[in-house]
């Protein structure tokens, strides 16, 4: 099969769909890669280096979308990526459907095979593709945080870790997944008081074990999670419901509760934000200020480090992206967690979730 690697276009996107060892493994499997010149200088990785590895480099991504049997990329397809797609064409990529309509009309209009990572599964009911994003999102939310803490940028002038003698920050996570597990392990590294929210008992006893009492767990009510920012410094939504958009958990009237210039990070804007003040913000201009809460809503958080997060993506898209590269669409009949990322194929939705969150017919 032949593989396409474009540059990725999406503002301030420096990560790469394949990284030089991921493009070594593919031409050892036999395939044939191509690569949009430029598409790895966002990690260091030079044309050369991708030439060294076994890749063509092609002068446009037009070059890329006509010839490549799949397209492997890291954010959802831009308007003009999605019109260069077709049908007999796969691509693996992040999509992010739920609360994109436009998106999703384009990858229906291109008669594409499109597979999100976001909906491959594993065997104990994870999500693969997605951990990895999750973890580097979850570790840099409470370094944005404490930047967003700070008095130069809008905060309430406090220290994260607190000093001996000086009480930390309070720091309420909501959702402890994997998004929320990694912001926890930082915000302990750094010595903040934490609490995790989980609509999730088995999760919440798995996180009680893994803490030892350094974080305090709580089942997350209405009522839990209102007393619980109310006290907080910090406040982080790491929720997710696989595939549709995010639950509301705090509203604007709780903004006037809460702590003035305490700091909301909302990690779960890529499903359309849980928080009802939320709106997507950049890397350039990640934060805004809405009843003196700051808001911190980046909807692309991983590609702030796109060398730690290429690589981390690369590892767990690898053995999926080569299946599918040696058997074509007959390796998502045989495996049915990577079934479970195919989210639009041959002008139809087939993912319910997505399907529902739209109200269109999967
Ligand atoms: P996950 O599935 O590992 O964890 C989600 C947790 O939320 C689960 O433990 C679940 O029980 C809990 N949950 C669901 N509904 C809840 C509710 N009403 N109240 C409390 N908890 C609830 O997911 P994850 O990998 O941690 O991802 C979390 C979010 O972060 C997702 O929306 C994901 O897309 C997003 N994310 C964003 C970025 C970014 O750059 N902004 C990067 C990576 C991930």
């Amino acid at each position: 099969m032949r593989i396409g690697v474009p540059r990725e276009i999406k503002v301030e996107e420096y990560r790469v769909g394949l990284t030089p060892a991921s493009v070594r493994e593919y031409v050892a499997d036999g395939h044939d890669v191509i690569v949009e010149q430029g598409a790895g200088l966002g990690i260091g990785a030079s044309d050369d280096i991708y030439r060294s590895a076994g890749a063509a480099i092609v002068d446009t991504a037009a070059e890329v979308f006509a010839t490549a049997d799949m397209v492997v990329k890291v954010k959802e397809p831009q308007p003009t990526e999605w019109r260069q797609l077709r049908e007999n064409q796969i691509l693996f990529t992040y999509l992010h459907l739920a609360p994109d309509t436009a998106q999703t009309k384009g990858l229906l209009a291109s008669g594409c095979t499109a597979i999100a990572y976001e909906t491959v599964t594993d065997a104990h009911g994870g999500l693969p593709l997605l951990a990895p994003m999750s973890e580097v999102a979850g570790r840099l939310a409470i370094e944005a945080a404490g930047a967003a803490l700070r008095k130069s940028a809008d905060g309430m002038g406090k220290l994260i870790g607190g000093v001996p003698g000086v009480a930390p920050s309070r720091i309420a996570v909501i959702g402890g997944g994997v998004v929320g597990t990694h912001s926890a392990r930082m915000a302990a590294g750094l010595g903040a008081d934490i609490v995790i929210l989980d609509r999730s008992l088995p999760r919440l006893r798995v996180l009680d074990e893994m803490f030892l009492g350094r974080v305090r767990t709580r089942y997350a009510t209405l009522e839990a999670i209102e007393e619980e920012i109310i006290g907080a410094d910090v406040v982080i939504g790491a929720v997710l419901v696989p595939g549709a958009s995010a639950p509301k958990l705090v509203s604007r009237a709780h903004l006037a509760r809460m702590k003035r210039r305490a700091v909301l990070v909302d990690v779960a804007i890529d499903q359309g934000g849980c928080f009802e003040t939320s709106r997507p913000t950049t890397h350039q201009a990640p934060t805004y200020l809405v009843d003196e809460i700051v808001h911190y809503c980046v909807a692309n958080m991983p590609g702030a480090v796109p060398v730690t997060s290429s690589h981390a993506l690369n590892n767990a898209t690898l053995p999926f992206g080569l299946a599918l590269a040696g058997k074509g669409i007959r390796a998502l009949i045989e495996d049915p967690h990577l079934r479970a990322g195919l989210n639009v194929h041959r002008g139809q939705i087939t993912n319910r979730a997505v399907a529902d969150s739209q109200n269109l017919p999967a």
